[in-house]
């Protein structure tokens, strides 16, 4: 098991923000990856597929937002 920091592509300031959100995953990447390259042609872990079903705040508008896109969620992994 790996521990991974959430972080998502902000459509509101096109940044990429942590959004504070840690998994652990068996079959993670071993550098910061996308989902979409991760999980390319397979299923999404619980875990992750879930993630798309989160809102998250812009630290730099403060207004909502969401991230459906694979590509621009990404797992980075948290050394021990
Ligand atoms: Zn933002």
């Amino acid at each position: 098991m790996a521990k991974y920091s959430i972080h998502v592509f902000c459509n509101e300031c096109t940044d990429v923000h942590p959004t504070g959100i840690v998994i652990n995953l068996d079959d993670g990447p071993v550098n910061k990856a996308s989902i979409g390259d991760t999980y390319a042609g397979k299923e999404l872990p619980i875990e992750v597929a879930t993630l798309k079903n989160n809102t998250f705040t812009c630290p730099n508008t403060s207004k909502p937002f969401s991230q459906s896109d694979n590509d621009q969620v990404f797992l980075v992994p948290i050394s021990n």
